[in-house]
């Protein structure tokens, strides 16, 4: 008495040895079937991240295609119609819009592939707000007069003087304002509004920038794909409206970076309105030098 074998012990305790045996193997098998499930996702990630690289590059190189065939062609009639000033004259506008859209794509291309590499970072100086007024006058004033549109802004800030990142900023507002105006049929009207809103973090202040149209608006279905590159609506051919879908995808990127929101608000033949709220560090009197 006193000396257990092995075999006697298991026969003794056979309910417990099954027991512990079954739970054992079915850690294992959990443990095993969690392994598989996991390589498994991290092998769907690896598919879908080089699909997305295929689909960028596929529309990539399609938007290239489409202003270098205008390209090509208008030069070639150009040489072929070669002293009558006047039809040249309309060739040499057409090159010049391609040209222009071309590098357009090509900024916006670099600005997304930078993005997603997640090397894109803030450069922030001091800068006054307000200069934003002139920056839209620039680039907005022939589109908004071809459509006959009426453009009203409204800026109403305390602290216009703020730590930001001038280009990105810029960039925001010219991407929700070109929107604005290209799915805005003859004769709307296009509210531009920057305000301050009460914030409690001491040095810092709350801005919101809205642009509201009152053009085609934007489907429910259509919204959650709002942000995703090169993803629009209708495609060029559709609504002869051109664009490559890439604008809303860098402004959700910019303020994702500057900790901000963006709110989309869209009712179809009505308008839509975009709401971006952005916090700034207020720049001090030695901070903001020029003028
Ligand atoms: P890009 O900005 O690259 O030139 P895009 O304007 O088509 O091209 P986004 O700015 O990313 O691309 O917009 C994506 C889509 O969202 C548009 O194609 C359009 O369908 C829809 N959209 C954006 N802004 C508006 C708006 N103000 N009114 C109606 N639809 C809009
Ligand atoms: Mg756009």
């Amino acid at each position: 008495p006193g000396k257990v074998t092995l075999a006697e012990y298991i026969k003794d305790n056979l309910r417990v040895v099954s027991i512990s045996f079954v739970s054992v193997t079915l850690v294992i098998i959990l443990i095993i079937v969690y392994l598989m499930l996991k390589a498994r996702k991290a092998q769907i990630q690896a598919e879908k991240a080089n699909a997305a690289k295929s689909d960028f590059l596929f529309n990539m190189s399609h938007d290239i295609r489409t202003p270098m065939n205008a390209i090509i062609g208008y030069t070639a009639l150009m040489e072929k119609h070669w002293g009558e000033k006047e039809v040249t004259a309309g060739y040499l506008q057409k090159l010049k819009e391609a040209g222009n859209f071309l590098m357009d794509l090509i900024g916006n291309i670099l600005e997304v592939a930078r993005i997603e590499s997640g090397k894109e970072t803030l450069t922030e100086t001091a800068w006054n707000l307000c200069n934003l007024e002139d920056t839209l006058d620039l680039l907005l004033d022939r589109d908004i007069y071809k459509k006959q549109l009426t453009l009203k802004k409204n800026m109403e800030l305390q602290h216009p003087k703020v730590y930001c990142d001038v280009l990105k900023i810029q960039e925001i507002t010219m991407n929700l304002l070109s929107n604005a105006v290209k799915y805005t049929p003859e004769g709307g009207t296009i509210h531009f509004t920057i305000r301050e809103l009460p914030y409690e973090r001491e040095g810092y202040a709350l801005f919101q920038t809205v642009v509201e149209d009152t053009g085609i608006g934007i489907s429910k279905e259509y919204i959650p794909h709002l942000f995703e590159a090169f993803s629009r609506e209708k495609s060029s051919s559709e609504s002869g409206i051109i664009g490559t879908g890439l604008g809303l995808r860098i402004v959700k990127k910019f303020v994702d970076l500057m900790e901000g929101s963006i709110v989309v608000e869209s009712e179809i033949g009505e308008g839509t309105r975009f709401t971006v709220t952005i916090p700034h560090r207020i720049a001090t009197a030695n901070e903001y030098i020029s003028e």
